[in-house]
């Protein structure tokens, strides 16, 4: 059975242990295109990873399965060398009248399942996240600010098999490039000056 059978059978929930880390060929290897219409089992695919990243952040569930928590996840994670990603970013806490934190009415920022996705265009301004990055695949702390553009259009295959192109920015911005690198084999510590990993280059912007 393909690793890919395996994840998207109905009784599996992907786990760490499906998780590839570094050292793991795919990687540092570039994912190919899905065929289009999307086939039922890279649908599939997309919904487990997505699923995936649900539990991750859910408190009970993320405790029992013992998942780290993550906001997005490649195919090339799972060792499958398709361009697919998912991406789930919870919105904050909002504050009601006596200053108590309640869940927000929309749970999510962002939540989206993308196949083939490229970045179209870019901004020449730069950005990082204030407190670095951190990934599913990679079992260590790698400090330094992760260069990458501030803004983004991407352009992309929805799980309809329809054709997309959204404009991102702030940290939705650095988790879809972030996610869009593993499918082209790149990690986000290539991002990182290893001479001065926390320089403020000129007119870079740091995303809280
Ligand atoms: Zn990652």
């Amino acid at each position: 059975m393909s690793i890919q059978e395996n994840i998207i059978k109905a009784s599996h929930l992907i786990n760490m242990d499906d998780i590839v880390r570094e050292g793991y060929p795919t990687l540092r290897e570039v994912a190919e295109n899905v065929t289009l219409p999307l086939s039922d089992e890279d649908i599939r695919l997309g919904e487990k990873m997505m699923e995936f990243l649900r539990n991750s952040q859910d408190p009970v569930l993320s405790e029992k399965m013992g998942l780290r928590g993550g906001v997005g996840l490649a195919a090339n994670q799972l060792g499958i060398l398709k361009k697919v990603i998912a991406v789930l970013v919870p919105n904050d806490p909002e504050v009601d009248e006596d200053g108590n934190e309640i869940a927000p009415t929309e749970a999510y920022k962002m939540q989206e399942i993308m196949y083939n996705a490229r970045i179209i265009s870019e901004s020449v301004q730069e950005a990082a996240l204030e407190g670095g990055e951190g990934c599913l695949s990679v079992d260590r702390d790698v400090p330094g600010f992760v260069v990458r553009h501030a803004r983004v259009t991407v352009e992309y295959v929805d799980k309809n098999s329809e054709k997309k192109k959204i404009r991102l920015k702030g940290f939705e911005s650095m988790c879809v490039q972030h996610e869009i690198d593993h499918t082209n084999g790149i990690m986000f510590y290539d991002h990182i000056n290893p001479e001065q990993p926390w320089a403020v280059k000129d007119g870079m912007l740091v995303i809280q």
